[in-house]
Order: C-alpha cells, then structure tokens, then sequence
C-alpha cells in the first residue's frame, strides 16, 4: 500500500474534479435561473418541480388570536401553540414541545400514525393556560407542516405522493394527509381544524416574512434541502386561469431534484447508484447535510486503500455506509492547531482509526473542506439563481433595493464553514454592489411560528 503520500494524487483529482471557480458557479446560476422558468411552464418539463403551495397571502404583522402548529418532517414532531398581537404587540406568548415517534409507528398503519400525533396534540392542549385566549365559539386552528412530498390541491389540502426519510407507514400514499389528521383528531374528541397546510421551506419563508418585509426566499438546509420563494401570478404559464387578490404566490421549488451542470466525482456517482433513489435529488446529494459526510467517507475509504493513509490496513469501518456524519466533518473542521489531535480523535471514534499520522490528518482535513466548500458555493449559486431569476422579471426590485434571504436547517445553523463558503460564493457571484442589498439570513424556528401564522391569515373566521 505504499506510503502517506500515495494519497496526494487522489486527493489533487478531488481538487480538480469539485473546484467551482466563478465561471461553474455562473453557469449554475443560470441554469438554475432557466430551469425554474421551465418548471413554471408546465408540470414535467424541469428537474424543478416548481410546486403551487396555495400561500397567496401573507404575513402583515397585524395577524391576532391564538393559532396551533404541528410539524412532521422527521423523526419527532413538534407541536406549538401562538398567541398573536397584532402590529403592535406581535409574539405575546409562545410554547412548543417536541415528541419523538416510536420506530415502529413509522413502519406501521396509517390510523396509528396519525391516532398518535393526534393524541400528543391532544395533551398538549390539555395543557393551554391562561395566557392563551380562544374566543367565545371559535375552534382551535392549526397550521401543519408536513415535510414530505404532497400533492397540494388547496391551502388546506394535500395527496401525499410518497413517505421519505426512513417512513414506511402503510396506506397514506394518495390520501389527502390533512383528512387524515383531520380523522384522527376526531376519534380523539378534539374539535379543532386545520387551516394550512405547509411545507417547510413556505413556512420559512412566512414565518421571517412576518417580522421583515424584504424576505423574498427562503431555504433549508438540513439533512435534505429545499428553497421557495414568492412569484408573481402571471409568471406562472402553467397556471393559466387562477387569480389571486394580491397577484403572488409563494412557490416550493423541490430544488433539491436540480442537476445541471454540476461538479461531480466518482465518488458522488458510486453513492448515487447505490442510494434508494438513484439519478434523483442530485443538488440534495451535493449539498445537503445527510450526504457531505458519507462523501467523505467513501474518498478516505478509497485513500486508504491504495495508499498507506491510516497504516498498511483499511479500517473495518471505514466501509460502512453513512458512519461518518456531516456532523463529525463539522467537528474536525473547527480542529485548527498544529497537529490536528481533534481530527485523530474523530478518526478514532467514528471510522475506528487506531492512530493517525499527522501528514493523514492534514490530508483528512483537506479532503472535507473540498466536499464542503463545493458544497456551500454550490447552495451559494442555487440561491443566486433564484434572485436572478426575480431580478430578470422585475428590474431593479431585488438587487436595486434591500432583499432577504431567509436560511434555516440544522447544516447552515452549525456548520460555520459552510455557511463561510455560501457566501462567499453569493458574493462572487453577485459583485460588490448587488450583494450590498442581499442579506443571507439565519431564522430560528421561523417554521413552527409561519405554520401557525398561515393558519391565521387562513383562519375560517377571518
Ligand atoms: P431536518 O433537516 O432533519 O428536518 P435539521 O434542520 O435540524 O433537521 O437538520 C439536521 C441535519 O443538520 C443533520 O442531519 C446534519 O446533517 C446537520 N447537522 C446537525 N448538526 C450539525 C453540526 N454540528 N454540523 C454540521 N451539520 C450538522
């Protein structure tokens, strides 16, 4: 196997293959720009989706009452409840709580799904005090993030297409998800009613939008990632004969399934094809925090097999898919002193690496900022290709004036590299004057909070 240095060409290619100088950024941007324009044109011409979301009105800050949220994206699911004052007095009182869902709910029926989502819902409003306030013969009103792949039909309705992320709950799929909790809350007893139904990015995007009125995108970045932002009616050609009262709507790119034009690697390709969707989501698995890690790994597995990177043997576990988290990346990655002990620990820990010499660890190091510079610059030109995209349409009114880019997502909150790298990219891309009035963002749970207000801009009452 040869010595450490047996690894330099590897990693030189690396270099070579996800460099993304500003021409490859441009050419992203662009194509981004373009296949978004294709996506609005017709349902099936693009890679972007460019999903109708229902979301035509939005948050004024003048929203009042008492609004409940219910999230499902994951593992857990949150619940929140809101209670709302209006321009002045804005959050009065907020409280959410988390539930994780038992393993095998996630692989069981429908009813149970839904019957235990119900009945932790129906705890926590058992819980509702004082400070929340429903008026005299009004229900309860929810907006339900649901972070799948919905069909959306109306504001409150949606077919849910498929299960994702580990879910194989039997008999959901072409079923309007919303009637689903709806039924369930009833077997319960509760009589409350849900009002919105959003995806997570759209709930984002309300829930930054309520306190700045220059929010125009938001995006997540997490295990997967999406972005959405809000389009004028009659630039939608696919959507022919609906109006709305304010003209624009709130559009969910699905920009996770873009591929045109991007930098790939052997290694990006092996984990395609041995992932459960293959030649799908090829922006998510450039860029996205379940797959950075798993990137890595396989270019260290490859490393460690044709050279002497961790000794003269290829550590077992360093063969397993995934063991090596985007999460771990981001702990080696703050590691700056001398001898990297940081990153020899991790090695240890995650990959079984019984020690490291310190010419491997620089290597290690070098080969993470590489997946994860490519990968911020990437997202970086994703979002300038949204801009743009808005920009093209209505000159002057994104970069002329000050425009919010709304960010949230457990990668861009914990991974400052990253978030370094996207952008820098923005920047590049967009020159020093333009990038002066495009403020990238970090919002908190602007999610559970935008559910509830697209509940009360959708309340029944109102
Ligand atoms: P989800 O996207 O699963 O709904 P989050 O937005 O909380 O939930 O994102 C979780 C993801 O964020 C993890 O899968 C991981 O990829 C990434 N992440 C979490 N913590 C860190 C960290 N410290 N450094 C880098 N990435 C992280």
């Amino acid at each position: 196997a040869g010595s450490v240095a047996a690894a330099s060409p590897i990693l030189k290619n690396l270099h070579l293959k996800c460099a993304t100088p500003l021409p490859v950024l441009r050419h992203i941007a662009d194509a981004m720009a373009a296949d978004m324009r294709a996506g609005l044109a017709a349902d099936g011409a693009s890679d972007l989706k460019m999903i109708l979301s229902y979301v035509d009105s939005l948050p004024t800050g003048n929203e009042k009452g008492l609004f409940y949220a219910l999230d499902l994206g994951g593992t857990n699911f949150r619940v929140l409840r809101v209670q709302l004052g209006g321009k002045d007095n804005r959050v009065v009182d907020t409280e959410f709580e988390q539930v994780s869902i038992p393993q095998e709910l996630m692989h069981g029926s429908t009813e149970e799904l839904f019957d235990f989502i119900a009945s932790g819902l129906a705890r926590f409003v058992a819980k509702e005090g004082e400070k929340f306030r429903l008026p005299q013969g009004r229900k309860r009103e929810i907006g339900f993030t649901f972070s799948f792949p919905v069909k959306q039909t109306s504001i409150d309705s949606g077919i849910l297409i498929k299960w994702t992320k580990g879910f194989a709950v039997s008999g959901t799929a072409g079923k309007d998800v919303v009637a689903c909790l709806n039924e369930a809350l009833k077997r319960q007893g509760m009589d409350m009613r849900v009002s919105a139904l959003v995806n997570d990015a759209v709930g984002t995007l309300a829930g930054a939008r309520y306190w700045d009125d220059d929010v125009m995108v938001a995006v997540i970045l997490g295990t997967g990632t999406n972005a959405c932002y809000i389009e004028h009616m009659d630039a939608i050609p696919k959507l022919q004969d609906l109006t709305t009262g304010s003209g624009k709507t709130i559009i969910n790119t699905e920009w996770g399934a873009f591929s045109t034009g991007l930098p790939l690697t052997e290694f990006d390709k092996d984990m395609d094809k041995e992932s459960i969707n293959p030649g799908e989501q090829i922006f998510e698995k450039t860029i996205s925090g379940m797959y950075l890690g798993e990137i890595v790994r396989r270019v260290l597995l490859k490393m460690a097999e044709v050279s002497a990177l961790f000794g003269d043997y290829v550590p077992d576990k360093l063969s397993v898919p995934f063991v090596l988290r985007t999460p771990d990346l981001c702990a080696m990655h703050q590691d700056d002193s001398e001898d990297l002990e940081a990153v020899d620990l991790i090695l240890n820990d995650t990959v079984g690496v019984t020690r490291s010499s310190p010419d491997a660890r620089k290597i290690v190091a070098e080969v993470c900022d590489t997946i994860v510079k490519r990968g911020g610059r990437l997202a970086g030109a994703g979002i300038v290709g949204i801009l743009q995209k808005m920009e093209q349409d209505s000159k002057g009114l994104i970069f002329g004036k000050r425009t919010v880019v709304a960010m949230d997502g457990g990668l861009y909150e914990h991974y400052p590299q990253y978030r370094k790298y996207l952008k820098e990219s923005v920047t590049e891309l967009l020159g020093s004057e333009a990038s002066k009035n495009v403020i990238i963002e970090h919002t908190k749970d602007g999610s559970g909070i935008g559910a509830a207000l697209l509940a009360a801009i959708n309340s029944k009452y109102s």
